[in-house]
């Protein structure tokens, strides 16, 4: 099968830690964004970064929230900065069973950043008044539907594993029959 590839312009945060100062206004911003409605509230729980902070030597680490992680993982990496040592997922970007982080608190559906999907520039980036978060943009050949088919993949995966498969693919069934 011959599949459709494009350029595109991908566009990744940039995280300089040693200029992050813990302010959290990425965490606020970026909760309030994709509260229900748009702006109503903000909970850093819904935040699709978190900034991870450990007191004894003031280090602040913003973690974007990456793919949904069906299970916990076999193998995990310990990190060490300036001599302390970190828990084994303090830094992980996944929404994964063994943890409550980057899970919608309400539904507990996995949260993933969407580079602030219909804004002209991520706002946490805008937000962080410090540039700790800043944009870098490179060209790069995508598959689309291969994209495509993994976003829906994941969506399904993780309502499949809250709500069981009975049920949606009773509300797949009943979409079908609306739509048809
Ligand atoms: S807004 Fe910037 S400085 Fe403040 S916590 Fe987030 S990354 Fe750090
Ligand atoms: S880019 Fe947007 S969605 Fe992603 S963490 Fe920043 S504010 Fe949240």
């Amino acid at each position: 099968m011959t599949t459709k590839k494009q350029t595109r312009t991908i566009k990744t945060i940039k995280i300089d830690v040693d200029k992050c100062n813990g302010c959290r206004a990425c965490e606020v911003i970026c909760s309030s964004f994709h509260a229900m409605p748009k702006y109503s509230s903000n909970n850093p729980a819904r935040s699709r970064i978190r900034v991870i902070h450990e007191p004894l030597r003031d280090v602040y680490v913003p973690v974007y929230a990456g793919d949904y992680a069906v299970a916990e993982c076999a193998g995990r990496d310990k990190y060490i900065i300036d001599g302390k040592e970190y828990d084994e997922c303090a830094f992980c970007r996944a929404a994964c069973p063994s943890r409550e982080e980057f899970k919608e608190p309400d539904s507990g559906l996995p949260l993933k950043c969407d580079m602030c999907e219909g804004e002209d520039e991520p706002l946490c980036v805008k937000w962080c008044l410090v540039d700790a978060l800043t944009i870098e943009e490179r060209e790069e050949e995508v598959d689309e539907a291969e994209e495509e088919q993994e976003a829906v993949e994941v969506g399904l995966e993780s309502l499949v594993n809250r709500f069981g498969i009975d049920k949606v693919a009773d509300l797949v069934a009943h979409l079908a029959r609306n739509k048809g």
